[in-house]
């Protein structure tokens, strides 16, 4: 989704869109890396074994991810100041906002009562901002379309609220349609010094009807058969652990709400409901509040 119709006149393009980058930034990282506080230390045993710390791999970026293990004995861990969830063995997902800042900490309390943390470095992106000499587009705020709007959004927010257990954080994501990139995850326009919204997903130029499928494991908690105002045909899966994929402009949805779906399922077709100029594929991915790019999930379309 993004506002096409908005006015186009371009005075300048600052900060071209790092076409490579983004994707060297898919080299996987890992870490392992513990730290204990002096009070730790002087309340346990000097002979006891060195504590192992996080382990982590994934994209360190904004707009990124992770995927770890707390220490063994973890009894509570965060991000900053978000609880983590974590199953049985400590396996646990994070994320970074699009605008995240350039450090976060992971921290794990053991049931010895020790924290172990681990900071991370987020790497920035460069997002393609674009300059546009025009005033921003009014529209969209009226009384009537916000009556429209206001149980749409509630929709979105109560199925992106539900828990459903899914278990498709844990998988390595597939792309769910291949076609040209049309449009990038955090690009932006600024309409004379006020910044637009930026694009919250990756846009895939798949042809009208093309089918697209699930990129990973996850439960259906959307499935919008009479479209949005903004959206269209709007389908979210929930992958678990509070990360999900939205699927804009559908033409066609091949899943109901509840249903569960595998990895590579086909679950829709590529349509231009909604606010769209033309057929395409609108993916955007959320871990709880933070925007992510789907570009980090699966590695260059080959
Ligand atoms: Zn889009």
């Amino acid at each position: 989704m993004r506002n096409r119709d908005a006015p186009t006149a371009r005075t300048g393009l600052i900060g071209r869109a790092m076409r490579r980058p983004a994707l060297a930034l898919l080299a996987m990282v890992f870490a392992v890396a513990g730290g204990r506080t002096a009070a730790d230390d002087a309340a346990e045993p000097a002979a006891q074994q060195p504590e192992r710390g996080f382990a982590f791999a994934g994209a360190l970026t904004q707009g990124g991810w992770i995927r770890g293990q707390a220490p063994p004995g973890t009894v509570s861990a965060r991000l900053g100041d978000q609880a983590l969830s974590f199953d049985s063995q400590g396996h646990f997902f994070a994320a970074f906002d699009r605008d995240a800042g350039a450090s976060a900490e992971l921290v794990a309390v053991t049931h010895s009562g020790s924290q172990v943390t681990a900071s991370l470095a987020i790497a920035p992106r460069q997002w393609q901002i674009e300059h546009v000499n025009a005033a921003a587009r009014p529209g969209g705020s009226s009384e009537a379309f916000m009556q429209r709007r206001a149980p749409e959004l509630a929709r979105i927010a109560a199925a992106r609220a539900l828990d459903t257990q899914a278990q498709g954080w844990r998988q390595d994501f597939i792309w769910p349609a291949r076609g040209r990139i049309s449009g990038r995850f955090g690009s932006q326009r600024v309409y004379r010094g006020a910044p637009g919204a930026y694009h919250s997903g990756l846009d895939i130029a798949a042809g009208e009807g093309a089918t697209y499928v699930a990129p990973a494991d996850g439960v259906v908690v959307l499935a919008a058969e009479v479209p949005f105002s903004l959206e269209g045909k709007l389908l979210i899966i929930d992958h678990g652990n509070g990360l999900n994929s939205a699927f804009l402009h559908s033409s066609a949805l091949l899943v109901a709400e509840g249903d569960h779906v595998r990895q590579g399922q086909p679950v829709g077709r590529v349509g231009a409901t909604g606010r769209a100029t033309g057929p395409h594929l609108h993916w955007s991915i959320k871990w709880r509040d933070a925007r992510l790019d789907p570009l980090l999930f699966t590695g260059p379309m080959d």
